[in-house]
């Protein structure tokens, strides 16, 4: 579809950054919403190319990752069970416990192979990300999603790391995917977003819809308007960084300062056959390393990088290595040596040749 804005022919979308649009003469609202809280021309924009990225029937877009997160498990029945993974994105996982906490919902946090086991009569909801991060184990988004349904349960899956380019989870059987569209849809590391896509309408997407304008946390315009920019460029970047990623992957796989590099396309990889089938178009730009050293080697390994950044988060065109046991905290259950790599679209050479020196110093 020719994306041309009808009204001046502009071939880059306008940005409308007003709150309020005035009715007509017959006091009748011109847009759908004519209140910024509700919706705006930026947000439908992106929320359209998201649901067609994805292969939903709508998308929603919130003020981050967490907010379309919070806003979904706001939708949980009072008491109801939740399962999810032991490892996986620690905010999310923090949430889910927070909720357990407070008396919210009853919480099973498993293994990837424990997942059908522990979905029961009671589960409303299971939360899945795959790959897992930080240890990139490829799960069964199709299994799962058929042990959820068995059961009256609903799947999500948290796709940041698909990057709406390896795999679509809605065409495998998922109920909703997430994105922290901070990562790779965004793609350039200046916007905090997420969004969430349905595979098909029901009553609990309108209370999704309705919670987040009651609460006000849709994606502003500006930030709408950076995204689809970012989108423009979304599968070119993925493509590229899985392409570095690979070539690092098999380029470190047997190095002798490593334990082991963890990264879905190799084939000593936990899922490594599932990711063949679920993530043919690519294995992505993320990756681990275990680095024969304790946590303070780790750190140092980090900031000895020259290239790759020694900072938080993902899916940026620039290269990031981040030590994820200092960022989680004490409850972290992931090993000490764990240095979790999200590759960008340098000249790979530049980048095997900045992990080999300092590995050198390791
Ligand atoms: N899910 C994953 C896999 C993430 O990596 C992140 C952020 O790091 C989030 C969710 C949370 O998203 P945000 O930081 O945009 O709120």
């Amino acid at each position: 579809m020719r994306a041309v804005d009808p009204v001046t022919g502009a071939v880059a979308p306008p940005l409308y950054l007003t709150t309020t649009y005035a009715r007509d003469v017959n006091y009748q609202p011109k847009l759908a919403e004519n209140y910024l809280r509700n919706g705006s021309p930026n947000l439908w924009q992106l929320e359209e190319t998201m649901a067609a990225l994805e292969k939903g029937v709508g998308a929603l877009a919130f003020s981050s990752g967490m907010a379309a997160v919070a806003t979904l498990l706001e939708t949980v029945p009072q008491g109801a069970h939740v399962v999810s993974l032991a490892t996986m994105y620690y905010g999310v996982r923090a949430w889910l416990q927070e909720l357990e906490r407070k008396g919210r919902i009853t919480l099973s946090l498993v293994a990837p192979d424990g997942l059908a086991a522990a979905i029961t009569a009671k589960t409303d909801l299971v939360w899945i990300e795959t790959p897992v991060n930080p240890t990139w184990d490829v799960i069964d988004i199709s299994a799962v999603a058929q042990a959820a349904h068995n059961s009256g349960a609903i799947l999500v899956v948290d796709a940041t790391c698909l990057g709406a380019v390896a795999c679509n989870p809605l065409t495998l059987g998922a109920d909703f995917v997430f994105h922290s569209a901070t990562k790779y849809l965004n793609g350039h590391t200046d916007v905090l977003a997420g969004v969430l896509v349905a595979r098909e309408a029901s009553a609990r997407w309108a209370e999704i819809k309705r919670l987040r304008t009651a609460v006000g946390n849709a994606l502003a315009p500006f930030e709408c308007w950076l995204l689809l920019r970012g989108l423009r460029t979304l599968h070119l970047r993925y493509m590229q960084a899985g392409r570095n990623a690979m070539a690092i992957a098999r380029h470190f796989a047997n190095h002798p300062k490593l334990h082991q590099v963890l990264y879905p396309g190799l084939a000593s990889q936990n899922g490594h056959a599932i990711a063949k089938a679920q993530m043919a178009a690519s294995f992505g730009g993320m990756m681990s390393l275990l680095v024969k050293t304790d946590f303070a080697g780790a750190q140092k390994f980090c900031v000895d990088l020259a290239l790759f950044a020694p900072a938080t988060s993902l899916g940026g065109v620039e290269s990031l290595a981040e030590h994820r046991k200092t960022v989680e905290g004490p409850t972290s259950n992931l090993p000490d040596n764990l240095v979790r790599l999200s590759v960008g679209i340098e000249n790979v050479d530049d980048l095997i040749a900045d992990l080999e020196q300092a590995l050198a110093k390791v």
